[in-house]
């Protein structure tokens, strides 16, 4: 078993944990990223590939370094269609909105955090959190390629998404805040990228159509005319 030593350890490479790790880096911290991908998949997250805000990504890791993965700037609006009551909104969205490459754009996140003095442990995955007497996490325990290791660290960040196994493992007895997220409280998706003959009917919107179950929708995401993001949400409790 081997045992790393860093300031900082942050749990997944996905923008939580790519942003956090290369604020830290940048305060000239030693920080490692804990990822279970492998180097070449790690970044490829399934998502609607829209970016809101996209005027605001903080310094850690610029606009500049994302903006290749931007395949569309000119959508500004939700077009909602519901046609059950036979409406469609158009909600323009405030501030800067694209529709990206999502494969780049994880990418480049991870770059950026590499050129920012990131450390990154690719195929680990992380099974276990270390607490010491009181509560505090000092640190976490992960496999890679059989061998167990171990991160000590002041400070353990988790950037492991939405169904971080730390949230399960950490004892969080006698917390003050509410660690109690159900499975139903979950939206789950399927997305495609697909290629289209004839260019969509609207590329400068994302397109939500309501299904009939009331928490369910459709969308599209124009990444250009004739290449969008297609997907179908619903709530965990439908
Ligand atoms: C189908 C779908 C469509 C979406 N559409 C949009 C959209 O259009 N726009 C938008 O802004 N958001 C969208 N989202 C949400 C968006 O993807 C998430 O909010 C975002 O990815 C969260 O980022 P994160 O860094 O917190 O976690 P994640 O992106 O989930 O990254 C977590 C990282 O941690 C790693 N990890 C997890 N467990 C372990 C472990 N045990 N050991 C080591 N590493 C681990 C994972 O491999 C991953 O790399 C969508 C999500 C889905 C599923």
């Amino acid at each position: 078993m081997s045992i790393d030593e860093y300031d900082v350890v942050v749990a997944g490479a996905g923008t939580a944990g790519c942003y956090a790790a290369a604020t830290i880096a940048n305060e000239g911290l030693d920080v490692v990223i804990v990822e279970r991908k492998d180097a070449e998949e790690a970044g490829h997250i399934a998502c609607g590939d829209a970016l809101k805000g996209a005027d605001a990504f903080p310094e850690a890791i610029p606009k500049s370094q994302l903006e290749p993965a931007f395949t569309n700037t000119g959508v500004d609006h939700g077009r909602f269609e519901i046609p059950q009551e036979d409406t469609v909104l158009e909600i323009p969205v405030p501030g800067e909105l694209a529709v990206i490459d999502r494969w780049e754009y994880g990418r480049r996140i991870i770059e950026g955090a590499e050129n920012a003095g990131v450390d990154f442990h690719y195929d680990t995955v992380i099974n276990d959190v270390v607490q010491a007497e009181g509560g505090r996490v000092t640190g976490l325990r992960a496999k890679r390629k059989g061998d167990q290791r171990t991160y000590e660290a002041d400070v353990v960040i988790d950037g492991a998404g939405s169904l971080s196994l730390l949230q399960d493992k950490a004892d969080f007895e006698g917390t003050t805040f509410d660690t109690n997220v159900r499975y139903s409280q979950f939206c789950s998706a399927y997305r495609e990228i697909v290629e289209v003959p004839e260019p969509v009917e609207w590329d400068d919107a994302l397109v939500f159509k309501a299904t009939d179950r009331a928490a369910g929708y459709l969308w599209y995401f124009p990444r250009t005319a004739t290449q969008i993001n297609v997907g179908l949400g619903f709530q965990m409790n439908e």
